[in-house]
């Protein structure tokens, strides 16, 4: 390994510099948006244990992972149940139907934010109901504000009947927001981010349709490079990965230029 790995201490300065990004952009919020405080989800993919009891031991609850067999095997690590009691893990990836029966079933799951058709919140209610907890497991619904292919997420025009779905016919669900990832990169100066306002309309549309109130329906929107214009903007729910807990490694790949590319990144953080 050559890459100098995030150290505890690093992470929890990290955490730290977070929190204080977050207050100061709520206190610029308008006021009928000041009426609660966000959520900060640690998003510890691809980062080890140590590091999550770091932040946990911090006082950090709240964190998430968006690949299956990453999250179960945190979730289920003998150190994180031993030292994490408390923890409440996000599921924020792309969930495919027959993985359903893992991700419901491991200990401290909180929220799961990437329901994105009726199929999957069906399956997801069966089988967190054969489960028969007491609890309603929380969910949201993922919205493709960008409308990019690759992206998952339903149309932001059928948001509103997936919701409707999921309150009327998923009685082990409880639906508890929209969530969106967006464009990446969005630049700011050039105005609020066009994501950020669709995922706003889209809670508009839904509390018209269903006869909410937009204080009963979160809103799920923000990573390290615009968490703070996004609570600006009224987000409830922020998903926060390397600025807590570094920059990821690329994932490996069979492409020379990019093994370049990396042994470049590498050497020149090496000689830092
Ligand atoms: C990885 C990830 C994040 C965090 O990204 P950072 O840019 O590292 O903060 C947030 N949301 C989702 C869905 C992710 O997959």
């Amino acid at each position: 390994m050559i890459r100098r790995a995030m150290s505890e201490a690093d992470v929890v300065s990290g955490l730290r510099i977070v929190r204080d990004k977050i207050q100061q952009a709520c206190s610029k919020r308008p006021k009928e948006l000041s009426t609660f405080q966000p959520r900060l989800v640690a998003v510890s993919k691809t980062k080890p244990k140590e590091l999550i009891i770091a932040a946990y031991k911090a006082g950090h609850r709240y964190f998430g992972e968006n690949y299956v067999q990453e999250l179960i095997d945190k979730a289920h690590d003998p150190d994180i149940l031993e030292q994490c009691k408390e923890i409440q893990w996000h599921f924020i990836g792309h969930l495919q139907r027959n993985k359903v029966n893992k991700v419901v079933n491991i200990p401290g799951l909180h929220l799961v934010e990437t329901v994105d058709s009726e199929k999957l919140a069906n399956t997801i209610n069966d089988q967190y109901g054969k489960l028969l907890r007491e609890n309603r497991l929380k969910v949201m619904v993922q919205v493709n504000t960008s409308g990019e292919e690759a992206k998952n997420g339903c149309p932001p025009k059928e948001a509103a009947h997936l919701v409707k779905h999921i309150m009327e016919k998923c009685k082990n669900l409880e639906f508890l927001g929209l969530m969106t990832i967006g464009a990446f990169g969005y630049d700011f100066s050039l105005g609020p981010n066009p994501d950020f306002v669709s995922l706003r309309n889209c809670r508009e549309e839904v509390c018209k349709s269903l006869n909410m109130d937009p204080s009963q329906v979160e809103l799920s929107m923000g990573m390290s490079n615009d968490f703070e214009h996004a609570v600006e903007m009224g987000s409830s729910n922020v998903r926060v990965g390397s600025s807590i807990f570094g920059a990821r490694q690329r994932k490996e790949s069979s492409s020379a230029d990019e093994k370049l590319a990396k042994r470049v990144e590498e050497v020149k953080i090496d000689n830092n």
